[in-house]
């Protein structure tokens, strides 16, 4: 957090106020060097790490301009049109919009596909002061005459590399022609790749630039760590890590699971289900309205651990997350960066475990050269060596097939405690399947309770400390995919 407080910003009243509701004193870096750039009407690129207080960044000026010169709604009209690459990440900025602007009496609104288009229409029917969209509704809607844009004065690309990746270049340009030229442009991303300068040049006129973090730096406050694990061992793994986080942290702390696939996701959140935790899934095969369930109950704290594919790996913003476990790493590197964000967000701390399996050697490699160190080891019970020395040693390896990851087993390794493990059997042959406090294992220096998997630094077997020089081997290097990838998530 900066020196300043949001009172030298000189931010109309009623945002002062909500701002002070909200417990906000002191605005984050991004805030205290983009509000004033913004106040003063410029356009602005800027680059930011997840969690910042981007949001905020962006929303307090457009408020405040709206607060100092209210415009009247026009029908189907928009001033101000943020695009969002999720519709979880719309969900939340308009939450941020009410919230921020709510002594403002301005109509904020948003649309996003998967839901029926007719509460949208219904609320675009008699214009918005700001509308928040995903691209593909948005244009939807446009083509069939429900909304006008253009009377929009403030055009905002929120996560403008992730709407990149997920190939939606053409329709943002499309939305830009049907806007004015004469607009106050902003465009924030979490890196700033070519692509994102080269729409930068296109979109934004003599921009301020604002970089808070360099390219792929992830959240100073995570401590994050690699577990090598056989693919077969990564189910009971995570078991491990997530009773043991929950038999450690207070009731409150929740835990995000990553999986590559969809299918795996729902595997692994029914397989801690059964054993009595409460956990859900997150993928893009469930409907807008379950996702949104969901992701409410999660805040709320009545699930504990969320599984999730990638559409959750920018969009959630959920304090009390302090683990995220990496079941799968992920098959772009950037997402890492995105993924561990969900945790530590704030300013708090949170811890970050990212397993990988002899096929996900190649995708570590090119996370450890995205963020440019390496990522301490983790000991635990399933420490597979072989995979390790794959990692330290350089040799190639290959990026696993899309959609082939993990994501469990579906429990076909038979019951914990149960035997038959490649490490022998768990629990002491008690069938403790179902969870719960498990008997010692004879193998390891667990304990009934859970037994702490050691942390390479307190265990003797330190940290490795490797950069991965030989990443990005076999694997086709980061050429953007099409739309329906992304909406596949
Ligand atoms: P964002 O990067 O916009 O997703 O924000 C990350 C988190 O930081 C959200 O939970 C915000 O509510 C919170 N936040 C944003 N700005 C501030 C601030 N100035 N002080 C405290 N929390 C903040």
């Amino acid at each position: 957090m900066s020196e300043i407080t949001f009172q030298d910003l000189a931010l109309a009243d009623p945002i002062q106020r909500a701002l002070k509701a909200k417990g906000y004193t002191t605005p984050s870096p991004i805030q205290a060097k983009a509000i004033p750039v913004l106040l003063e009407g410029h356009d602005l690129l800027a680059c930011a790490q997840t969690g910042t207080g981007k949001t905020a960044a962006f929303a307090l000026p457009v408020l405040d301009g709206f607060a100092r010169n209210p415009r009247k709604p026009f029908r189907r009209g928009v001033r101000c049109l943020i695009l969002t690459p999720t519709r979880e990440l719309a969900v939340q900025v308009t939450e941020s919009f009410k919230t921020y602007g709510e002594g403002l009496g301005l109509k904020v609104g948003m649309v996003f596909g998967g839901v029926s288009e007719r509460p949208q229409i219904k609320a675009l029917y008699g214009g918005l002061d700001i509308l928040v969209a995903t691209v593909g509704r948005l244009l939807d809607l446009k083509q069939q005459g429900h909304i006008d844009i253009s009377q929009v004065d403030t055009f905002i690309l929120d996560e403008a590399d992730r709407m990149l990746d997920m190939g939606f270049i053409r329709d943002i340009q499309k939305i830009a022609a049907a806007i004015p030229q004469q607009r106050h442009t902003l465009l924030f991303s979490a890196t700033m790749a070519p692509e994102i300068t080269k729409l930068a040049n296109g979109l934004l006129h003599n921009p301020k630039e604002i970089r808070i973090a360099p390219q792929g730096t992830t959240a100073e406050k995570i401590d994050q760590h690699v577990l090598f694990v056989k693919k077969a061992d990564k189910q009971n793994l995570l078991l491990d890590l997530i009773q043991e986080h929950q038999a450690n942290a207070n009731n409150q702390e929740l835990s995000l699971v990553f999986s590559r696939t969809k299918h795996g996701a729902k595997n692994l959140a029914r397989k801690l289900c059964s054993l009595g935790i409460e956990a859900d899934s997150l993928h893009g095969n469930k409907s807008q309205n379950a996702r949104q369930k969901t992701l409410d109950q999660y805040k709320k704290g009545e699930v504990r651990v969320l599984v999730a594919t990638d559409v959750a790996a920018r969009g959630i913003d959920v304090k009390n997350i302090t683990l995220v476990i990496n079941f799968d790493l992920p098959m772009e590197s950037d997402a890492y960066v995105h993924r561990i964000g969900r945790t530590a967000r704030a300013g708090t701390s949170g811890k970050a475990l990212s397993f990988c399996s002899e096929d996900e050697v190649a995708l570590l490699r090119e996370v450890e050269k995205l963020i440019k160190r390496s990522v301490p080891v983790y000991s635990h019970e399933y420490h597979a060596a072989q995979i390790e020395h794959h990692h330290t040693s350089g040799a190639p390896a290959q990026k696993p097939k899309q959609g082939g990851g993990g994501g469990g087993r579906g429990g076909n390794r038979g019951p914990r405690g149960g035997g038959g493990g490649a490490r022998g059997p768990r629990g002491g042959g008690g069938g403790n399947s179902r969870g719960g406090p498990r008997k010692s294992n004879p193998n390891g220096p667990r304990g009934g309770g859970g037994g702490k998997p050691r942390s390479a630094g307190a265990s003797g077997s330190s940290p490795r400390p490797q950069t991965a020089s030989t990443a990005s081997s076999g694997g086709n290097s980061g050429q953007r995919s099409n739309r329906s990838r992304g909406r596949n998530r």
